[in-house]
């Protein structure tokens, strides 16, 4: 980038740094230890070298991303892949009039995945990229709002009429948010024992008239099970033909909506069960593009209530969306597509398959380590959770996620909500890009660490809020 020495035609004195010139010109006026100001914009601008050099180097503290095994979001893809999305980087996906071929991939994908998910009639279905699940949760959140205002529009607003959602203690903190923003009341079914998910009895419980919905995870954040959404659906239709009450069910499939269909064929939770209203994933995690792109659809335009959809003009035509910004990058979508046209159902199939693989072999060893119960085996979600065995009292879970980050793993430890607050837990991720050599590579690692573990001293005062870096 720079030369390492002067150039000869340089007089001796001209160049004070003659070794790294690079970083001694970083501030000329100022000397190399005065760094620009980091909290109001700089008087003067830098060269583009400069400004680069500052960014890039201060982001070389970031984790690798590809050792972030917290994370769900997708943290590799092909070089192709990279290519379109530099290609689209400037495109606004809101701009469907000028950028027409973007907004049918939109549409495209959006097909694919109604039929993905056993839409009854896929051209029926509707539906819309976001930025992530958390924005398609708000969505399919609003429009079972709506729905029930409509229902009850005798009784809302008044005191007596206020919404609910009923979702189980494990959901996505987008869930609280989605009650927090749109004035619902969130009521939660506990843990209970080894039952780290909704019980689907104990939904039906909650509800009552005013009950927008309820929530059931198609893969739980907290230990990657899924919770039985035919099982849900069954206790409801029960409970419909006790009481008349006709309660629609969201799944957020954020992960396992783009796992299931490939892995577990069998397993029904979509919208072949009637009661499915609308199904949302991120994009970004298993449907394996880079972060930010998230779907929700509804089985029918019925269940989405088109006083929500805005009409936008799209060649003169009519295009209606449904979203809650409005620009928004359109590289995401075209990343979307690529990958559902590069893999198919069975480059899927294969890429999941190969991920639980990964997943399942990782937990088996660990657990053979010894110091270490499972909780999940990795057979839903490629995503398993542990804890340590009771007979480890030397250390603890919040000690092996710190000691782990020794060797760059990151590996979150978190305890779980109400009613099982006493239990601390790991959580590993696995992902597309985290193959059975790194897996490998992190049982060496984890089990180098156990004899240190075993003897140090103890116990400390142990900060733990500050000891992991849990996002779920
Ligand atoms: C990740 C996740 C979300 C939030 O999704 P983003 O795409 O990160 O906004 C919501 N629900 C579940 C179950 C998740 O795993």
């Amino acid at each position: 980038m720079s030369p390492l020495h002067q150039s000869p035609s340089e007089k001796p004195g001209e160049r004070t740094l003659a070794v790294n010139p690079f970083y001694g010109e970083a501030n000329p006026t100022a000397g190399m230890t005065d760094a620009p100001p980091k909290h109001r914009l700089p008087d003067n601008p830098l060269s583009p070298t400069t400004a680069y050099q500052l960014v890039h180097d201060e982001l070389m503290l970031d984790g690798n991303s590809r050792l972030n095994l917290a994370t769900f979001v997708t943290t590799w893809m092909e070089p192709q892949a990279g290519v379109l999305m530099a290609e689209c980087r400037d495109k606004n996906m809101i701009d469907k009039d000028e950028y027409p071929r973007t907004a049918e991939l939109e549409r495209r994908c959006v097909a694919m995945l109604a039929d993905l998910w056993n839409a009854p009639d896929p051209s029926a279905a509707v539906g819309c990229s976001t930025t992530g699940s958390s924005e398609a949760c708000m969505l399919a959140g609003m429009a079972l709002k709506r729905r029930w205002m409509k229902k009850n529009a005798d009784r809302y607003p008044s005191p007596e009429a206020r919404p609910n959602l009923v979702m189980g203690v494990n959901v996505q903190v987008c869930w609280e948010k989605f009650c927090n923003f749109w004035e619902i009341e969130a009521r939660q079914v506990p843990m209970e024992g080894d039952r780290f998910h909704l019980d689907p009895a104990a939904a039906a419980e909650l509800c009552d008239e005013n009950t927008i919905g309820v929530v059931g995870i198609l893969g739980s954040t907290f230990d990657g099970s899924y919770e039985p959404i035919a099982e849900l659906c069954a206790a409801l239709d029960d409970l419909q033909a006790r009481t008349g009450l006709d309660v629609p069910v969201h799944v957020d499939g954020a992960s396992g909506a783009m796992v299931a269909p490939f892995l577990d064929p069998d397993l029904v939770w979509d919208f072949r069960l009637p009661r499915v209203a609308s199904v949302n994933t991120s994009g970004h995690k298993y449907g394996l593009v880079y972060p930010g792109v998230g779907w929700v659809l509804w089985r029918s335009a019925d269940a989405l209530p088109d006083e929500l959809v805005f009409h936008v003009n799209y060649l003169g035509g009519d295009m209606p969306t449904f979203a809650l910004n409005f620009s928004r990058p359109g590289a995401q979508v075209v990343a979307q597509y690529y990958t559902f046209l590069r893999l198919g159902r069975e480059g899927y199939r294969a890429v999941q398959q190969a991920t639980r693989d990964v997943a399942r072999g990782l937990a088996e060893r660990i657990e053979a380590l010894g110091d270490f119960q499972l909780l999940t085996r990795g057979d839903e979600l490629p995503v398993f959770a542990f804890t340590t065995a009771p007979d480890v009292k030397a250390y603890d879970v919040f000690d092996v996620s710190r000691r782990l980050r020794e060797r760059g793993w990151l590996v979150p430890a978190y305890t779980f909500p109400a009613h099982r607050e006493d239990l601390a837990v790991l959580r590993v991720v696995c992902r597309n890009g985290f193959s059975s050599d790194l897996g490998e590579l992190f049982v060496q690692d984890l089990n180098q660490l156990l004899p240190e573990l075993r003897c140090q001293p103890h116990p400390f005062t142990r900060d733990r809020a500050s000891a992991t870096g849990f996002h779920h």
